[in-house]
């Protein structure tokens, strides 16, 4: 590359590592930050500067090499590397169980419970009144018997880790029967890494597939199972349906065709719920219990989707085969740990008044909110926003619709209020981007052009926020020459 001699004059003129730490020292707003973080930054912004002057595009003038515009760039480097990378953010995308931005969020008990078994010891693995050794699960083992109806539980870290666990459980047991049935229509990918066949092949379960895309009958089962079967597997089909001509076997009557052939029975719930949606103008799905009564052998579902508790696969069953779920050595590289069941024990209890679920589980709180109330806060912040009493800012308020995220009810559309807004000069990219990175930072989505807020995943104490992110956009907007 060419350097031409204006270039290297500016490169002679950047200031050493040595010069930048000595300003600063000098400098309150960061004298006391650990020196490791000031080194790094002010290796950083010399890079940078290197680049910027070596860049044709963006004319670097003998200003911009200023100490006081290289501290400037040092502090903020400083900033960046001193705020937390995992941080809050604001949903305003009307996905409520949405996994990019941590699933469910939790009850206030819940998150007080988290802080009690962190900043104390605990009985995690005690017998209290025996005065022995205990087990880690039953701290939940009971209160998941008693609101789903299941002779047995447990707990580890995330479904997918319940589903590999029980597979691997079941198909380890017989060396002689290792094949595992499954509907075409079923083999379903979450996202990520966790695919059924994968698992499958993970597990040591041989895949035998089924029916076809669109439709399976009970006899494609009866057919292919042979004396090397160990399972029949349902897979709820979390993120998609199948719609038209489609036939699928309902879980009963696997469950009674096992039966016959002295085979397990599995289902992969995916979300898993305690209530029926259905009376909230959903579709109508199982829920666990319903499940549970179908005596299926073994149903796994998350802890973070529609339970609205913390990240956890759970594992209800038979009792005998739970006992070989618990001793396969799996368990000890999948296991919950004590803040997860701090949270979940005191999410579960809450199932025992499904209403009052509804009520205070923020997750199903706003699913079932009705859309008045949601109204309401739409409106709420629309009559916030206009006191920033700004020209500039056009706002709309427009019926959308939510979803539930998580891979659950996927095709529902859940009817939800949104605010649609436009700022003059400022596109709607802009505006997504400006807010995206802010403290904290705000998610909304784009629609037609149109940046748009669903006010269902808004919390109250959100509104003003977001109502001085908007008051703080103007502004710096204003002082952008035009
Ligand atoms: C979400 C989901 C999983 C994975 O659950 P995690 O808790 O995210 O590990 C597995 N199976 C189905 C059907 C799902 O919907």
């Amino acid at each position: 590359m060419q350097i031409d001699p204006k270039q290297q004059e500016l490169l002679r003129m950047l200031p050493g590592v040595d010069r930048i730490m000595e300003h600063c020292r000098r400098e309150n707003a960061i004298k006391d930050t650990p020196k490791s973080v000031l080194l790094a930054a002010a290796r950083a912004v010399i890079t940078d500067m290197r680049k910027d002057i070596l860049d044709r595009n963006k004319p670097v003038t003998e200003d911009g090499l200023f100490d006081p515009y290289i501290l400037q760039r040092v502090k903020a480097h400083v900033k960046k590397s001193m705020t937390f990378n995992l941080k809050r953010v604001i949903n305003a995308t009307g996905v409520v169980v949405h996994t990019n931005l941590g699933r469910s969020i939790l009850a206030p008990d819940a998150i007080e419970n988290i802080i009690t078994v962190s900043g104390c010891y605990s009985n995690l693995e005690f017998d209290l009144s025996k005065g022995e050794r205990g087990s880690r699960y039953s701290a939940v083992e009971d209160i998941l018997c008693e609101i789903s109806g299941a002779e047995a539980a447990m707990v580890v870290n995330n479904n997918a880790g319940a589903v590999l666990l029980c597979l691997e459980t079941i198909v380890q047991a017989n060396p002689a029967r290792k094949e595992v049935l499954i509907s075409r229509g079923e083999l379903v990918e979450i996202g990520g890494a966790f695919r059924i066949p994968d698992v499958m092949a993970k597990s040591g379960g041989i895949l035998k597939e089924v029916g076809a895309t669109n439709r399976t009958h009970l006899k494609d089962y009866r057919d292919a199972i042979c004396d090397k079967t160990a399972l029949l597997l349902k897979v709820h089909t979390s993120n998609y349906r199948i719609v038209g001509f489609t036939s699928a076997v309902a879980l009963p009557e696997m469950v009674a065709l096992s039966r016959e052939f002295d085979l397990l029975t599995m289902e992969d719930l995916g979300s898993g719920s305690f209530i029926d949606f259905s009376q909230y103008g959903m579709r109508k799905e199982p829920t666990v219990q319903e499940t549970v009564a179908t005596g299926v052998d073994v149903v796994t579902f998350s802890g973070d989707k529609l339970l609205g508790g913390p990240q956890a696969g759970i594992i209800l069953g038979k009792k005998a085969l739970l006992d070989k779920i618990k001793k396969n050595p799996l368990t000890r590289a999948l296991r919950i740990d004590k803040l997860t069941l701090a949270a979940l024990e005191t999410t579960l209890r809450y199932y025992r008044d499904p209403a009052r679920a509804c009520e205070q589980l923020p997750t199903l709180n706003m699913l079932t909110i009705p859309y008045q109330a949601i109204a309401a806060k739409a409106q709420q912040l629309a009559d916030l926003l206009e006191t920033i009493n700004d020209q500039r800012l056009e706002i709309q308020l427009l019926d959308r619709s939510s979803r539930a995220g998580g891979g659950a009810m996927p095709l529902q559309d859940i009817p939800s209020r949104c605010l649609g807004l436009l700022i003059k000069g400022l596109s709607a990219n802009y505006i997504e981007n400006y807010l995206r990175k802010y403290a904290p930072p705000i998610i909304g989505r784009i629609e037609s052009d149109i940046f748009m807020l669903d006010l269902r995943t808004v919390q109250q104490d959100e509104l003003n926020i977001i109502k001085i992110a908007f008051t703080n956009m103007l502004k710096e907007a204003g002082n952008e020459p035009e």
